[in-house]
């Protein structure tokens, strides 16, 4: 049984150690020590990183009740080999997760709302509570667990026996009475726990909580602290200044100048609508006027180039909406696409008449009597496609 340096003193970084057994297992190494700081992942926590000896340690796993360092390298020695961990990750860890243990508390004692989840990665940190809190309420809890950390209370370890485990108020009941740790934040928080922590609460700096989210019956927020809130603030920091140097405004003003942005792009994207109504209607009187008669029929044919097809169907709509109308449009840019409709007292099958002039653009579609459509990608063929329909229109119309 590997012997825990870590569970009385988090701030070891180096040791000496004697590896008692390694396993091949998929050119990876399973190392096993009689004693380690590196913990293993467990509890929310992932593990440490680091080396022992020349071997690079990336991950460590409890497996059958022993601690593995798994290493791509095999250990040259077995004896008194030299083993240090990555502190600077261990101490992230530590911060974001002491700071979780505060930032619960906090929100059980203001709001008796449980934390039911807790995740900690290199990226993110999150809490999922059982009971849905609003902007105001986490901003109320933030500001408790900063006032823990600004009084800097010490952060101390428990054995204790039944009797005091009894007498101690736990967050959360334990049904482990035995050789249980409690991790007390000074006549704050008592919890269970067997991860790493600070010694005291001023060296978890600030804890920020980032956003939050509806999760099951309660939340999920996401929160950082330490180092990662100050990152986490000069990012924002930084991106407010840009934004404030572009609007030429100062940072203080930008969320005016944002929502001041923001009605005037309404209003533009207002505006573009209006206008391009007016350019449809503008287009449509303009075919009417051009349509060619036949048997009483007002058939226009026509190639646009420099539309979109949504405005062209609403042009093609609003024409066979009318009674008399039959349409022939093609839309030719990188391919063709041909939209043929007619009005319903018009008597031309239009999934018929699309048919040949499919074929020749190499396209595929199809549709009703009413209207057909279908797009291609022989562009040369454009021209005669759209003249192809028209003649057999013309010839329907005898
Ligand atoms: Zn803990």
């Amino acid at each position: 049984m590997t012997e825990k340096l870590f569970i009385n003193n988090s701030y070891i970084t180096e040791f000496t150690a004697d590896i008692i057994n390694v396993i091949e297992d998929d050119s990876k190494f399973m190392i096993e020590l009689d004693k380690t700081c590196f913990y293993p992942e467990s509890g929310g926590q992932p593990s440490d990183i680091g080396f022992i000896d020349n071997c690079s340690i990336f991950d460590v796993q409890y497996k059958d009740e022993k601690i593995y360092h798994y290493s791509k390298e095999k250990p040259e020695s077995t004896l008194d080999v030299q083993c240090r961990i990555n502190w600077d990750s261990r101490f992230d860890l530590m911060q974001q997760h002491s700071g979780q243990h505060i930032l619960s508390s906090s929100f059980e004692k203001l709001f008796d709302a449980n934390t039911i989840g807790f995740h900690l990665s290199e990226e993110s940190v999150t809490i999922d509570l059982d009971k849905k809190l609003d902007a105001f309420e986490l901003e109320k809890a933030e500001k408790l667990s900063n006032e823990i950390v600004f009084k800097n209370l010490p952060i101390i370890i428990h054995y204790p026996d039944e009797t005091m485990l009894n007498q101690m108020p736990l967050r959360k009941p334990t049904k482990v009475f035995k050789d249980i740790r409690i991790i007390e934040v000074e006549n704050f928080d008592f919890s269970p726990c067997g991860g790493t922590h600070v010694k005291n609460t001023g060296e978890i700096g600030l804890i920020k909580i980032k956003k939050f989210e509806n999760h099951k019956d309660g939340i999920r927020l996401e929160f950082t602290c330490g180092m990662r809130a100050l990152k986490d603030y000069q990012l924002k920091n930084n991106l407010v200044n840009k934004i404030a140097v572009d609007m030429s405004v100062s940072s203080d003003e930008v969320e005016n100048s944002y929502e001041k942005l923001k009605e005037d792009m309404n209003l533009l994207v207002q505006e573009i609508k209006d206008l391009r109504q007016q350019l449809i209607e503008y287009k449509i009187n303009g075919l009417k006027e051009n349509a060619e008669i036949h048997s009483n029929i007002k058939l226009i044919k026509y190639e646009f180039t420099d539309i979109d097809m949504k405005s062209l169907k609403t042009i093609s709509s609003t024409i066979v909406n009318e009674p008399d109308f039959i349409t022939l449009f093609s839309l030719v840019n990188d391919d063709v696409k041909l939209l043929f409709a007619r009005s319903k007292n018009v008597d031309v099958n239009m999934k018929d008449i699309i048919k040949e002039p499919l074929e020749l653009i190499n396209g595929r579609g199809g549709g009703s009597p009413f209207a057909a459509q279908g797009g291609g990608n022989k562009i040369n063929n454009a021209s005669l496609a759209l003249e192809t329909a028209y003649k057999h229109i013309n010839s329907l119309l005898k």
